[in-house]
């Protein structure tokens, strides 16, 4: 990465980073957190070990470097780091240690327990603001790596059109609800949903008022339907929506209530152009408690209740669009 684009990222993040200064000596602990407050860095003081964990384990999701002095009371800086390393947390801490010790064989103890950096006392004012710095730079590219892994990972998950789940993740949240339904002894609702001669919008319209209607789908099944339900992008205009719920009836009511919300109001994609949307549904069941538990037999159980939701859903096309229409 360029240089100069870290450095913006290390103005960025030094705003948004605490940094917890463990020292028991009054005097050079006052020191270090005046000279990071003049580069405007949020600091926490803790006068010995004991309370520097505390403060970690209260803070620490905003904390991002933390400076240890070895000899402290109540819990020495060693075992803090200790602590740090073991505690489970989604970004990376950077730990610097102060110390007066210059023996080689202890500066390597305090790097092989997890120590990132290492600074000699009495302190250099400019030494360590470059150390500082380059724990800054450390922290700001593990954002960046962080950042850009959530977003391929949302990549990988969503369709990007309509925000839906993509084929891939879709299977695999049904196959996670499967599971759950076969652990709690519960049905999983398979719906095929499928816009109504879409075909017609494309070719009046053009293909990306046909992108608008997709999107204000979605957007309408998301209102209607709970968090945790499933929606996925099925194919072209076909979408698959499954939930775990108590009763058969239930699952032909949100088919009809989707049904409902699409047709009932029109679309105003822009200003003059308005259209009358419905959408069919077939609807079918995955009962765990006809299955065996095996993961091929629970795929194949469940590609059945989909192509079964499937051929609900082609019934409901020669029922003349706009219905629902349940296999279970
Ligand atoms: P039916 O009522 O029988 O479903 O008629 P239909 O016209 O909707 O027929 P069909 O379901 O076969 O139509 C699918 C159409 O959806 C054809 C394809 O061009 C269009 N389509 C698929 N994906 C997209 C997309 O991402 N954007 C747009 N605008 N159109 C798409
Ligand atoms: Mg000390
Ligand atoms: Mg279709
Ligand atoms: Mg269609």
């Amino acid at each position: 990465m360029n240089y100069l684009k870290i450095e913006e990222l290390i103005k960025k993040i030094s705003k948004e980073i605490i940094i917890l200064v463990a020292e028991d000596d009054n005097f050079i602990r006052r020191i270090i957190a005046k000279i990071l407050k003049k580069w405007n860095l949020k600091v926490i003081e803790a006068k010995d070990g004991k309370e520097a964990w505390e403060k970690f384990k209260e803070n620490y999701k905003n904390i991002g470097i933390v400076l240890l002095d070895w000899i402290m009371p109540e819990m020495d800086g060693l075992k803090v780091c200790q602590l740090i390393r073991k505690f489970n947390m989604e970004h990376y801490v950077y730990v610097i240690f102060l110390s007066s010790i210059e023996e080689k064989e202890k500066i390597a103890e305090c790097l092989e327990v997890g120590a990132d950096d290492y600074i000699i006392k009495p302190i250099h004012e400019k030494e360590f603001l470059a150390r500082i710095k380059s724990a800054l730079r450390i922290i700001a590219l593990e954002r960046e790596l962080t950042e850009a892994n959530q977003k391929l990972e949302k990549l990988a998950t969503f369709d990007e059109l309509t925000g839906a789940l993509n084929r891939r993740a879709l299977y695999e949240e049904l196959k996670k609800n499967a599971y759950r339904a076969l652990r709690e002894g519960k049905n999983l609702y398979i719906l095929m949903v499928d816009i109504d001669h879409f075909k017609k919008v494309n070719d009046t319209y053009g293909h990306q008022i046909g992108d608008e209607v997709l999107k204000e789908v979605v957007k309408r099944f998301k209102l209607l339907l709970r968090p945790y339900d499933i929606i996925g992008r099925y194919g072209g205009e076909e979408f698959l929506i499954a939930f775990i719920n108590e009763k058969e009836t239930n699952a032909v009511e949100v088919a009809e209530r989707l049904r409902k919300v699409i047709a009932k109001t029109p679309f105003q994609i822009s200003k003059d152009i308005c259209l009358f949307i419905t959408i069919s549904l077939g609807v079918s069941v995955f009962k765990p408690t006809e299955v065996n538990s095996n993961e091929k037999e629970i795929m194949s159980q469940l590609e059945e209740a989909i192509k079964l939701a499937d051929k609900a859903l082609y019934e409901a096309k020669n029922q003349g669009r706009n219905k629902v229409i349940a296999y279970f």
